[in-house]
């Protein structure tokens, strides 16, 4: 049976880091990291995500912001707050929460966004410069589920991976980290001939596809670590229920580790989006960032 890969336990002991580098930041600078995140609309899923960021962030000892603005908020007000929070020295990360009502361009606003405070790392120029090996802020999700794999196997130098999903928020950069530690990476996605053969290739498969249970036991190389994204909602048993893009019952026969969904990548968002609030922080006062 394969090892169960603990994102929430991880995910706590890097927030536990992050409220030390905090706490000292505080002590040694006089300076507290503070996020704010932009909600636009009603979205229930999106409050939820809203409402534990902002408590997650006063947890570890940084300021936080929420603005919640009603669903037929005008394009050009939302662009009008961006701007605000890019010229408040006080602010250091800002978060626009997706999905944004149609009326709204999201790739407009998420451009708006000083890079500089870019905490999600969708920004061009972001996206830019991680694949060009710069210094940069990168996506969360990514970055957490990158954590994880090297985590439960150390070095991923000469790996094969295989990542499934190309999306901007997910697929395409953590291929981009995953090429940064020396795999040699795949990209499969909805268009990929014999999924199954591709998957089988890999010593590390990471599953962004957003699917229900779509990848089985028998697609898995044996002892491949399994690193799911996949946030999905099903009905089984008269009961809702997440399930991860892996079939975890046939997987964890096959793999070597796997995390669980929920409570692998899930936790590991917010905790990096923590993580990248305070080198934002530092990169703005020109100071060193601390260890995490
Ligand atoms: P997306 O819909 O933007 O992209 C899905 C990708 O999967 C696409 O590139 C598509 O080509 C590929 N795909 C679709 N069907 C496929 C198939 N049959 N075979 C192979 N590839 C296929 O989704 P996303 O935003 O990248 O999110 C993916 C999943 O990750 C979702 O379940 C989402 O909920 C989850 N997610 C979780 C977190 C988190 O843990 N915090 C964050 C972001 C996304």
């Amino acid at each position: 049976m394969a090892k169960v890969i603990d994102g929430k336990a991880f995910a706590e002991g890097l927030r536990g880091r992050i409220a030390t580098a905090v706490a000292s930041l505080k002590e040694k600078h006089g300076l507290t990291p503070g996020l704010a995140v932009v909600l636009v609309g009603e979205d229930p899923a999106s409050r939820v995500y809203v409402a534990n960021k902002a408590k997650q962030t006063v947890e570890v000892g940084m300021n936080s912001w929420e603005h919640k603005l009603p669903a037929e908020t005008p394009e050009k007000d939302v662009l009008a707050l961006v701007e605000k929070l890019n010229n408040d020295p006080a602010v250091h990360g800002i978060l626009v929460q997706l999905p944004l009502p149609k009326h709204i361009d999201s790739t407009k606003v998420l451009s708006a966004i000083s890079p500089a405070k870019d905490v999600d790392g969708f920004h061009v120029v972001n996206v830019g410069k991680l694949s060009t090996g710069q210094d940069s802020l990168v996506p969360c999700t990514p970055t957490g589920s990158v954590m994880l794999a090297k985590d439960v196997l150390g070095s991923l130098d000469g790996l094969e991976a295989v990542v499934i999903g190309r999306s901007n928020i997910v697929g395409k950069p953590v291929a981009q980290l995953l090429l940064a530690e020396n795999c040699t990476v795949t990209i499969a996605h909805s268009k990929t001939k014999d999924l199954p053969g591709v998957v089988r290739r890999a010593d590390l498969v990471i599953a962004a596809v957003g699917r229900p249970e779509m990848v089985k036991g028998d697609w898995l190389k044996p002892g491949a670590t399994v690193i799911d994204v996949g946030i999905n909602r099903i009905e089984r048993d008269g009961k809702g229920k997440l399930v991860g893009d892996c079939d975890y019952a046939s997987c964890e026969k096959v793999a070597g580790a796997i995390t669980p969904v929920p409570g692998g990548v899930g936790p590991m968002t917010i905790a990096c989006l923590l993580y990248n609030t305070v080198k934002a922080a530092c990169a703005a006062k020109g100071i060193d960032q601390p260890a995490m």
